[in-house]
């Protein structure tokens, strides 16, 4: 069995339509994904569906924009209910505020003379729910001022550069309390990457798990070697679950092709057991109603 549980498609910032990423993932061979769009539940139906035709279970996830002090940290959330109030209310909030951060984003950027417009973004970013940094991001690659998302983040989006505009974003233990009471499981998606090393000490990693976090994504390019033993040694003594997975993006992110890291399957039943499902019902996701706003 093959499992990766971090995927996006273009309902956020992946390049494929949830149904191409799920025809690309079975012919990886993979047998699970998860789909974990960034702050959106609306690829859910369409992934699932395309599973079905696929033979490939496909898991229902969200990848959570949370902050801790003052850093951002990416929580993974796995079958939540999507119709649960509280947590479609947050999400609903942080896509508007990632809206508003768009037209500041475009501000920045014209200040510093380079001239893309809010409908320059808007047209790349066609079926995305939820806005960001990629989208502005492929909006400066189709004007021509660079070649790739990464030397648009190098020149202008990444934290620190000209352009860049903190979000809104929950604090990480709110966000672990709303996936729990909406039944699903709560794993921090890339502790040691970029932006929430600094904050995820072993101390900060004991109060979430306290906080009911059930795991830790230990198998990612983000980490180093030495990363990966240490997060392990981690979460067995604080008796988290170790997940691997690509975080693919399509053709967005270099280097993150689907299934390049995985999660062992009996990892992967035990955040099942979590979630009260079996291997056997995993793909059966709620209907997700859909939401409002992005390019919609
Ligand atoms: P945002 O959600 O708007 O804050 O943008 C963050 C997203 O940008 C992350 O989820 C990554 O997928 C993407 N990202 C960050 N840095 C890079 C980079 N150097 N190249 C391509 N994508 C990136
Ligand atoms: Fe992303
Ligand atoms: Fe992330
Ligand atoms: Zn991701």
């Amino acid at each position: 069995m093959r499992i990766d549980l971090h995927t996006h498609s273009s309902v956020s910032d992946g390049t494929d339509i949830p149904e191409i990423l799920v025809r690309n993932a079975a012919a990886a061979g993979l047998d699970v994904i998860a789909l974990t769009d960034h702050d959106t539940f609306d690829g859910w139906n369409a992934a699932v569906a395309a599973g079905r035709d696929h033979g490939l279970t496909v898991v229902g996830g969200v990848e959570i924009s949370t902050g801790l002090r003052g850093a951002a940290v990416h929580l993974l959330g796995y079958l939540p209910d999507p119709n649960f109030g509280p947590l479609v209310a947050e999400l609903d909030r942080i896509r508007a505020h990632r809206n508003d951060r768009l037209t500041a984003i475009i501000d920045r950027l014209n200040r510093v003379d380079v001239h893309i417009t809010q409908q320059d973004v808007l047209a790349v970013a066609s079926g995305a729910s939820s806005l960001g940094r990629p989208h502005v991001a492929d909006a400066l690659v189709a004007r021509g001022y660079v070649r790739n998302r990464g030397e648009a983040f190098d020149n202008w989006l990444a934290e620190g550069g000209p352009a860049f505009v903190p979000k809104y974003a929950p604090p990480t233990a709110e966000a672990i309390a709303l996936v729990r009471h909406a039944g699903g499981v709560a794993v921090l998606a890339h502790p040691w990457g970029r932006s929430s090393r600094r904050v995820l000490t072993p101390r900060a990693l004991e109060d979430l798990a306290g906080a009911g976090l059930a795991g830790l994504e230990v198998d990612h390019d983000d980490h180093e070697q030495a990363d990966r033993d240490e997060l392990r040694a981690l979460a067995a003594d604080l008796g988290l679950i170790v997940t691997g997975s690509s975080d693919h993006h399509g053709t967005g992110k270099i280097g993150h092709e689907l299934g390049r890291y995985t999660t062992a399957p009996e990892q992967y039943e035990l955040l099942l057991d979590i979630a009260g499902r079996t291997p056997a019902d995993a793909g059966r996701a709620e209907q997700a109603g859909e939401t409002s706003g992005g390019a919609a």
